[in-house]
């Protein structure tokens, strides 16, 4: 019975991806159900074996061993298995939302610590499917759309991946994981800086972090293989589809506030064989209806698409 009531919060709660400021999820927690289920067996087989900073047996995941001791905390640990099986996985209940299905982004989902980027208030709900307040009026996103914007991104393990709204650090910690880079950009500076200190805290090495408006990307670092935006602009921001490579996919969230669509951009041609327009040379598949905070600074100023 608490199984059913918490199955049915999660699909009310899917039916909105990244919501703002509601913070639903001290009330489906503290039923207890999300940490009082067991790990299921097959879980703990596919753990990959962790190598000192290395990568991980057949899985090639970057764990760093700065982050295992969070990682071996038994009641987050069962928490985030439950996690990956009931709302992110392919043996979810079907609510309308895609399942992930990407074996490296779901055990990647598995080795981040999320309880160490929420602020210690939510602790206990870190691993609910929901997102929380992490100061400053934003959010750390809930995990399953952590793990669809992931996979979506098709992350490997040579790539160098932009993210502008580093938030938390915690997407970026994931994308950590899988592939060799991660830039990633923030304009609200305490919170780039608290994320930084807590990558640093935690090991994750490959992860550069920047306080600012990322409206204009990286440009020292370009041209990237993926860029993930994690705040919603109304339009696509043009510096930053400059700065991915041929064949690259940027994954937003566009639209006006609170009711933006989840986009994979494709760039099929170079820069200077496409017509100048913003969103031209690029192959566009709209994913499912999300609802992000705003994108800030100079998209809000520059004309419509
Ligand atoms: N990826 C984050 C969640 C981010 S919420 C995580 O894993 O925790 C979106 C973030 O985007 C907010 O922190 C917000 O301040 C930031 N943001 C908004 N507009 C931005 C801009 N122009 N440049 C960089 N960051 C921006």
């Amino acid at each position: 019975m608490r199984l059913g009531l918490w199955m049915a919060a999660l699909t009310l709660a899917g039916c909105l991806a990244c919501r703002q400021g509601d913070i639903s999820a001290p009330r489906a927690a503290e039923s207890g159900t999300a940490t009082a289920l067991s790990v299921p067996s097959d879980t703990t087989a596919s753990s990959p074996t962790v190598q000192a900073d290395g990568p991980t047996t057949g899985l090639n995941l970057r764990v760093p061993k700065a982050s295992q001791k969070a990682l071996a905390e038994p009641a987050f640990r069962t928490a985030r298995y439950e996690m990956v099986e009931r709302t992110i996985g392919p043996k979810t209940p079907y609510d309308g939302r895609p399942p992930v299905r990407d074996p490296r982004v779901l055990e990647a989902m598995r080795w981040v610590p999320r309880h160490e980027f929420v602020p210690a208030a939510y602790r206990r709900f870190s691993y609910a499917d929901e997102p929380l307040e992490i100061g400053y009026g934003q959010t750390i996103s809930q995990p399953y759309i952590v793990a669809l914007m992931t996979e979506l991104l098709k992350p490997k393990p040579d790539d160098r991946v932009l993210e502008i709204g580093t938030g938390s650090g915690y997407q970026a910690a994931v994308l950590a994981l899988l592939v060799n880079e991660v830039y990633t950009i923030e304009i609200v500076e305490p919170l780039a800086k608290r994320a930084e200190k807590d990558l640093r805290r935690l090991g994750y090495e490959n992860v550069f972090v920047r306080a600012g408006d990322g409206y204009r990307g990286w440009p020292e670092k370009a041209p990237f293989d993926s860029i993930i935006v994690t705040a919603a602009p109304e339009r696509i921001p043009q510096p930053l589809e400059e700065q991915l490579k041929v064949g690259g996919r940027m994954v937003l969230p566009i639209g006006p506030q609170y009711h933006q669509e989840l986009v994979v951009l494709t760039k099929t041609a170079p820069d200077g064989q496409r017509p100048r327009k913003a969103g031209n040379g690029l192959v566009r598949e709209v994913v499912i209806p999300v609802r992000f905070v705003p994108m800030t600074g100079e998209i809000q100023k520059v004309g419509k698409e």
